[in-house]
């Protein structure tokens, strides 16, 4: 494969941005990164003209795939066209968030804000206004975007920040515990319960190799915090109209959490993101409220049109029949092979997503008979149960080397472009077809 235009492009970066990116993982790939030239359908075409199957659909957002409908395309080119923005507010705000409170039943009020990373940011604010609280449990491992009062590490006991940047004393008002871990939750509640604003989750850890909740843990959240007048905070910035369809996971999983913040899809390809939840908490927003909450861009007319016909698109089409079902498949497909070829991964993922997590823990299983068909689902009775990953630390245990310098090559050679590490999610979208499914899964076969 020649990249000589994608080598000089990213020689070129390196002289005028910080590692050669605007976001962080782009650089994972080694030694450089492909450009992008553009988009078609499910695949990507590269700056030397390389074609892949395009599995990182932008990181999320692109349910639709790269060629937008045309209702979609219309109405983004309208918005845009009659003025970027205004600083005073617009119908399709409005629009918008009426799409989103009739299909999400735990959202009664909304904010629309400019990322996933702002959302989070505002849902603590606002979580910390409401129960005048302070500390706020997160999952090891989990991402809520580049803030403050979730980049930690560490442990409930030892919480530090997991990055340059952030006073240690921002970091002690976190308590990190694992994923699925219902002892550790109580034990955080048993001794910070009064002041414990909310526990924040992904329903899904999605950032983290996906790692599917335990039967019951969702419930348990939920009482928990209830028990001791915390907020439950869904991260549903990638779940959020992609499992569990319009309703969101949360529909899926049948919990009503407080407040849940959106991002990725909601923007239909453009900076988004939104808080959403009860009434009486949201309310708790300036001008409302008295927690501060403002942005130039919020809102933004162009996002809001992208974001609502893509999701009308989707309410009046087949799109998730179409994206579930190769997600089904490509989850069957995989762990077939894997079983065949490498028993001791593990395939996971639900809906629309699937990821291989290159699980390391031998011996392999005995037997895969009747194990979970089409990705992980923490099943007691599969024989992949005591080897599957159950938080971050299971993941980041995993081969994560080996399926970034590895694995990772011999796929996109073959033309596939999957995440970028070990870690992030895989999408499937509507620009997808059988075709793409089965070039993908024959290009496992060979590089597993
Ligand atoms: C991507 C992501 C974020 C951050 O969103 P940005 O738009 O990148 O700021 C937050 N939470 C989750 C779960 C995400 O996947």
């Amino acid at each position: 494969m020649n990249d000589e235009h994608s080598r000089a492009l990213y020689d070129r970066a390196l002289s005028v941005m910080p590692g050669g990116v605007n976001s962080t993982v782009r650089a994972a790939i080694e030694p450089y990164p492909f450009f992008v030239q553009k988009g078609d359908g499910g695949h990507v075409i590269d700056a030397d003209g390389n074609r892949y199957v395009d599995w990182v659909l932008g990181l999320g957002p692109l349910l639709l795939g790269h060629d937008l409908p045309e209702q979609v395309r219309a109405e983004v080119q309208r918005t845009a066209s009659e003025g970027p923005m205004y600083g005073a507010p617009t119908e399709i705000e409005v629009d918008h968030a009426e799409f989103v409170v009739r299909h999400v039943p735990s959202v009664e009020k909304i904010r629309f804000v400019n990322s996933g990373t702002e959302a989070t940011t505002s849902a603590v604010r606002l979580a910390r206004g409401h129960t005048g609280r302070n500390k706020i449990v997160v999952m090891q491992g989990g991402y809520h975007g580049a803030q403050e009062t979730t980049l930690v590490e560490g442990d409930a006991d030892n919480p530090r920040p997991s990055s340059a940047g952030i006073p240690q004393s921002f970091s002690e008002h976190t308590i990190p515990v694992p994923f699925n871990d219902e002892d550790a939750m109580r034990e955080a509640f048993a001794k910070h319960g009064d002041d414990i604003a909310a526990v924040l989750t992904e329903p899904i850890l999605c950032n983290y190799g996906i790692v599917y909740p335990e039967e019951g843990y969702h419930e348990f959240l939920r009482e928990i915090t209830d028990e001791h007048g915390s907020l439950l905070i869904f991260d549903e910035v990638i779940t959020g109209f992609r499992v569990g369809g319009l309703g969101c996971a949360q529909s899926e999983f049948d919990i009503t959490p407080d407040l849940t913040t959106f991002g990725k899809i909601i923007g239909g390809g453009f900076p988004v993101g939104a808080i959403g939840g009860k009434a009486e908490i949201m309310e708790g927003f300036t001008p409302a409220g008295d927690v501060f909450q403002a942005g130039t861009f919020s809102g933004h007319p162009v996002t809001m049109a992208a974001g609502l016909e893509t999701l009308k698109f989707a309410a009046e089409n087949d799109v998730y029949d179409h994206v579930n079902d190769l997600g089904d498949r490509l989850r069957r497909g995989l762990t077939d092979i894997v079983a065949d070829q490498a028993p001791n991964y593990t395939v996971t993922g639900t809906d629309s997503m699937f990821k291989v997590i290159f699980t390391r823990d031998g011996p392999a299983p005995s037997s895969l008979e009747e194990q979970c068909p089409a990705g992980c689902r923490q099943d007691p009775t599969c024989p992949r149960y005591d080897y599957s990953p159950k938080n971050a630390a299971d993941v980041k245990n995993a081969e994560t080397d080996r399926w970034r310098r590895i694995f990772w090559g011999q796929m996109k050679e073959q033309g596939v472009f999957l995440s970028q590490n070990q870690f992030e999610c895989q999408f499937v979208s509507y620009g997808h077809t059988d075709a793409d499914v089965e070039e993908t899964l024959e290009a496992y076969k060979q590089a597993l």
